[in-house]
């Protein structure tokens, strides 16, 4: 039996709902063959809700209906109930990487707040819904290493294999043994091991293929390296510790640098900091085979003077990662760049940002005018990072 409270201008109203078969927990397959089980359910709905509170670029209008889910059977209920009724569904989790329309969201936006930490030995489960960076906290603490470099990314343990969240040398594909999730094409809670969450750089299958599933845990295995850090990759990172690339340092003090590092360039979210309403990066690094590499090195070479050489960093199949930074700053877009409500930020030539009373049109009039002036420098079209809604650049 489900509860359902539903809030709206009309008044508070409750419905009861029966609803067949389990609806989460740790791989549950669903209703197909077994004998009906009853959860108790009470979800909150609201109505001609406000998402821009819900989201860190505090950006976007209302949705049709939102309701906030805090088990897995609530998250799979309310997914149901929404494809079965034809209505389009928005998941929500931290809000840190969504750029969410004016005109909000025509359909039921689903807040997916569920909890759960279980570490056992080195292998970590998290909900869907836990504050990710309260987990990296809670392993560091533990002495395990293996996401300490992860510190300080807003938003839910839910949404980090959608674009595989990395940062300072680690992404989660590195540790994500598996993931929990339901499937609404086939209406089951399937189990997809790493191997077959297609991770790359910030993507994966979840990513590609937004409407199939819904991230309910994902599980880790960390390692136990005596309270020490997985080795130091960033270079940035390992300058700042005083070790070599490759040393290992303390787990925490791993975590505390980063954090540092971080807040330096407005990447940690601080209310008072007009610098982390954003999304953190808005752009995803360009990645060009070697000779589109060649043409931009050339081009480079015609704006700034032969002796400019890019950022080229080898991917090791062919490719070569370029800094997406590195071409907004040269395209003529330096930090604080903007004269409206929606700016790039002081610290950090990436991330756009809202300095407070801005609208989704501004933020997108500064995205587009950053991406035709860098493609008119540099023949290169930035593709934006955080998921858009209702809108495109
Ligand atoms: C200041 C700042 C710094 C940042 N730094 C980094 C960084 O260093 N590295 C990095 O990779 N990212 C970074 N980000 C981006 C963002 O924090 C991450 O992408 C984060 O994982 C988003 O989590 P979220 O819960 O807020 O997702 P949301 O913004 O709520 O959602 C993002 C997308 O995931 C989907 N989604 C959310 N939860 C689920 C779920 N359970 N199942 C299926 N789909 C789901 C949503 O529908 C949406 O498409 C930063 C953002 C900010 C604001």
């Amino acid at each position: 039996m489900s509860l359902r409270l539903s809030v709206s201008p009309r008044g508070i109203s409750f419905r009861e709902e029966t609803e067949e078969g389990p609806t989460g927990g740790r791989g549950s397959p669903g209703p197909a063959g077994g004998a009906a089980r009853h959860t108790l359910v009470c979800v909150l709905v609201l109505h001609d809700a406000p998402l821009a509170p819900l989201t860190t670029f505090r950006l976007g209008g209302p949705a049709d209906r939102l309701i906030t889910a805090t088990t897995d059977a609530e998250v799979v209920a309310a997914v149901r109930e929404a494809d079965a009724s034809g209505t389009p569904l928005l998941l929500i989790g931290g809000g840190s990487n969504l750029v969410i329309g004016d005109k909000g969201f025509a359909g039921t936006a689903l807040r997916i707040a569920t909890t759960g930490f279980a570490l056992d030995g080195t292998t970590l489960e998290l909900a869907a819904g836990e504050v990710w960076t309260d987990a990296v906290e809670r392993t560091v603490a533990a002495g395990l290493a293996g996401i300490e470099c992860l510190a300080g990314i807003p938003g839910s343990a839910g949404a980090t294999p959608i674009q595989n969240v990395g940062a300072y040398g680690q992404e989660v594909s590195q540790t994500i043994t598996e993931v929990v999730a339901y499937d609404r094409k086939t209406d089951e809670t399937v189990t997809i091991p790493n191997a077959e969450c297609a991770f790359s750089y910030r993507h994966s299958r979840f990513k590609a293929d937004p409407d199939r599933f819904v991230v309910l845990r994902v599980r880790f295995a960390l390692e136990d390296a005596d309270g020490m850090s997985a080795p130091i990759r960033y270079a940035e990172t390992a300058r700042a510790l005083g070790v070599e690339a490759g040393e290992r340092v303390p787990a925490a003090a791993a975590r505390e640098t980063v954090l540092k590092l971080r807040a330096g360039k407005g990447m940690v979210l601080d209310a008072e900091d007009h610098d982390s309403w954003s999304a953190g990066s808005f752009f995803t690094n360009p990645i060009l085979t070697e000779e589109e590499f060649a043409a931009f090195h050339a081009r480079v070479a015609d704006r700034l003077g032969p002796d400019t050489a890019p950022p080229a960093f080898p991917t090791g199949d062919g490719h070569v990662k370029t800094s997406a930074a590195w071409l907004i700053d040269k395209a003529g877009f330096p930090k604080g760049y903007g004269q409206g409500p929606a700016r790039i930020s002081t610290k950090h030539t990436l991330a756009l940002t809202n300095r407070g009373g801005a609208t989704t049109e501004d933020l997108l009039t500064l995205a587009r005018e950053v991406v035709a002036g860098v493609r008119d420098a540099f023949g290169i079209t930035l593709v934006n990072e955080p998921v858009t809604v209702g809108v495109s650049l």
